[in-house]
C-alpha cells in the first residue's frame, strides 16, 4: 500500500445518515465526482462510499507486475489537475495523483472506506434512495440520499474472467488471473505461460520476462499496438520554457485529443492504410525476419478494440531477446504440465497466467429496487449512457473505450451538477428520463453496436446492459469529440427530462 492510501473518514454512528448526494465508489470517477460536487454545488451534502480500504479502484486493486495505464495521463488525468509525469503511468503514480486531488480539495472527510453497498431502494413516496452498506466490522449501515451517483466501474472486482478449457483440473502448476495476483507469487527462473493478447498481457510479459526462465505468450489472435517513447515532446519543450503546468496540461491534452480524433477518423475512412502504419511501427522494432504475419497482424479492423500503447516497445524487445516467444494458436486442452495447442504443439509451464479479461459487472453487485420492485436494468433505455428510464435521481458513469475514461467522468460531473442546480432552481425533488412522443416507435437496440466496438467482456455481458435507441440522445455514442460539445449543451428543459 502506498503512503497516500491511508486517508479515511471515521464512520459515525450506525443510525441512518442522510446526504443530498451519495457517490458509489472512490475510483477515478467517484473522486472526480466528489471534486465537481464541491466546486459546482457547494451547498450540497455528500458522501462517497467505497467497498475497498482506500481510493483508486482499478489502480488500487490490480497488483500484477508492471501494472500501468495504456492511455496517456494528460487525458486520463482530470481536466482540473495537471499531470506532470511521463504520459504512461504506473498504478502507483496514478494513486499518488489521486491522493493529491483528495488532499488539495479536502475530500477525505467525505469518503467512507470499507463500505460495501449491498442494496439501493428508491421510494417515490419520499423521493429518496435508501442505501445499505456493510462496513469493515460487518456492521450494516443505512444511508438515505436524494440523488445517487454511480461510479462503480464496469467489471467485477473480486475475480477476472477465465474461460473454461478441457482438462484444466489436470494441470499441476499454478493457474493465476492477473486481477487476483498473489503478491507472493514466485516466478523467478520459472517457465511461465501467459494466455491473452490484450493490454494486460502486453504489460505483464515485459515486467516479468527477465526474471523468468522463459515466457510463452499464447494468443488466439494478435492485437494492434502502438510502440513509442514514453515521453511527450511538446510537454518537454514547454517545461524547458518554464511554462506553467496548468497551461502545459491543457495544451498537451488538446494536442493528444486532436491527434486521436484524426486517427479515429482515418481508422474508419481508410482502415487498410492505418493498419499498415500500425504494423510498420511494430515491424520497425521486430525487424523483417520476424513472422509478423502470424503473430503480430490482427484480423480485425483497427479501432474495433482499444489499441494499447507499448512504451519503448518493451514487449517486442523481450521477444527479440529470446526471453519471450509468441504462439498464435488455439488451446485444445490443459495437460498436467501446460497446454496442448490445436496445431499439435505442446507448451509447458510451471505457472499459467490467464490474462483473459473481465467479467462485466453492472451496478456494482447492488440489488436495486424501485418502489419495492426489483430493478430489471436490462429492460431500461439509456439517456446518453448516463441516465435510465424508470430509475429516478440516478446517474451512472460509463466512460470511453477509445478515448480516456476520465474525459467522460469530467463531462458527466458537469452534467450532474448542472442537473442538481436546475432541480433546486425549479424546486423539484425528482427527475427521471422518459421517451418522448417522438421516440415511441424508436427501435431499441443492444447497449453498443458490435460493429462499432466488440471486446469480449462486452459481448459476454451485453444482455445485462440497458437498451439504446437509434438517436444520439438515447445512446452512449463512445464519441468524445461529439460529446464534448453535446453534453454541456443538453437542454435540461427537453421533454426527455420529467421533473416532479
Ligand atoms: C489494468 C487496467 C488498465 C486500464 N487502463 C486504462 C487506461 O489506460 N485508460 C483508460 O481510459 N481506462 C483504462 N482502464 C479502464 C479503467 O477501469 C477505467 O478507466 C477507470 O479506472 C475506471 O474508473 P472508475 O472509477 O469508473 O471505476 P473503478 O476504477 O472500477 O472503481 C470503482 C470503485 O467502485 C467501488 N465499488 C464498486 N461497487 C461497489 C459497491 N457495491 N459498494 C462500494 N463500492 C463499490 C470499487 O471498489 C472501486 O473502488 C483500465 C482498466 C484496467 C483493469
Amino acid at each position: 500500500m502506498t503512503e497516500v492510501a491511508v486517508r479515511t473518514a471515521p464512520a459515525k454512528s450506525a443510525k441512518t445518515e442522510h446526504f443530498d448526494v451519495l457517490i458509489v465508489g472512490a475510483g477515478i470517477s467517484g473522486v472526480g465526482g466528489a471534486y465537481h460536487l464541491k466546486q459546482q454545488c457547494p451547498g450540497k451534502s455528500f458522501v462517497v462510499l467505497e467497498g475497498l480500504e482506500s481510493y483508486g479502484g482499478t489502480w488500487l486493486m490490480h497488483k500484477y507486475p508492471g501494472i500501468r495505464s495504456d492511455s496517456d495521463l494528460y487525458t486520463f488525468g482530470y481536466r482540473f489537475k495537471p499531470w506532470v509525469g511521463p504520459p504512461i503511468a504506473t498504478a502507483e503514480e496514478i494513486l499518488t495523483y489521486m491522493g493529491e486531488v483528495i488532499d488539495e480539495n479536502d475530500l477525505a472527510p467525505h469518503i467512507r472506506y470499507n463500505h460495501k453497498i449491498t442494496t439501493a431502494s428508491w421510494s417515490g413516496k419520499d423521493n429518496l434512495w435508501t442505501i445499505e452498506a456493510t462496513d469493515g466490522d460487518g456492521v450494516k449501515r443505512t444511508f438515505t440520499a436524494n440523488f445517487l451517483w454511480m461510479c462503480q466501474g464496469y467489471y467485477r472486482h473480486s475475480e477476472g474472467y477465465t474461460p473454461q478449457w478441457p482438462g484444466m483440473e489436470k494441470y499441476k502448476g499454478k493457474l493465476i488471473h492477473p486481477q487476483t495476483w498473489p503478491e507472493d507469487l514466485d516466478y523467478k527462473n520459472k517457465n511461465v505461460i501467459v494466455i491473452g493478447s490484450g493490454a494486460t498481457a502486453a504489460t505483464l510479459v515485459p515486467a516479468i520476462a527477465n526474471d523468468c526462465a522463459h515466457v510463452t505468450l499464447v494468443q488466439r489472435s494478435p492485437t494492434y499496438f502502438i510502440p513509442g517513447r514514453n515521453e511527450n515532446e511538446i510537454a518537454n519543450m514547454l517545461r524547458e520554457l518554464e511554462i506553467d503546468e496548468t497551461w502545459i496540461h491543457e495544451i498537451v491534452r488538446r494536442k493528444v485529443l486532436f491527434d486521436q480524433e484524426a486517427f479515429t477518423h482515418r481508422a474508419v475512412a481508410e482502415p487498410e492504410v492505418v493498419k499498415e502504419e500500425l504494423l510498420a511501427g511494430v515491424r520497425a522494432i521486430v525487424g523483417p525476419d520476424y513472422d509478423m504475419a502470424t503473430h503480430l497482424t490482427p484480423k480485425y479492423r483497427p479501432w474495433r478494440q482499444r489499441i494499447a500503447f507499448v512504451p519503448d516497445g518493451d514487449l517486442f524487445q523481450t521477444v527479440l531477446s529470446g526471453k519471450t516467444s509468441i504462439e498464435t494458436d488455439e488451446i485444445e486442452s490443459f495437460t498436467e504440465t501446460g497446454l496442448q495447442l490445436k496445431s499439435g504443439k505442446k507448451v509447458d509451464g510451471d505457472i499459467i497466467i490467464s490474462a483473459t479479461g473481465f467479467n462485466l459487472n453492472v451496478l456494482g453487485d447492488i440489488a436495486f429496487t424501485i418502489d419495492g420492485k426489483p430493478l430489471d436494468f436490462a429492460s431500461t433505455v439509456t439517456y446518453r449512457g448516463m441516465m435510465f428510464t424508470g430509475i429516478p435521481n440516478m446517474v451512472w458513469v460509463f466512460g470511453y473505450f477509445r478515448a480516456s475514461w476520465t474525459l467522460r467522468a469530467d463531462l458527466i460531473g458537469d452534467f450532474v451538477c448542472r442537473l442538481l442546480n436546475q432541480m433546486d432552481k425549479k424546486g423539484v425533488k425528482k427527475v427521471e428520463v422518459a421517451l418522448r412522443p417522438e421516440d415511441k416507435n424508436m427501435p431499441l437496440l443492444s447497449w453498443i453496436d458490435p460493429e462499432n466496438f466488440n471486446p469480449g467482456y462486452l459481448m459476454r455481458g451485453m444482455h445485462l446492459l440497458p437498451k439504446r435507441g437509434d438517436k444520439p440522445e438515447w445512446q452512449h455514442t463512445q464519441d468524445y469529440w461529439v460529446e464534448k460539445d453535446a453534453l454541456p449543451a443538453i437542454d435540461l428543459d427537453d421533454k426527455a427530462f420529467v421533473y416532479k
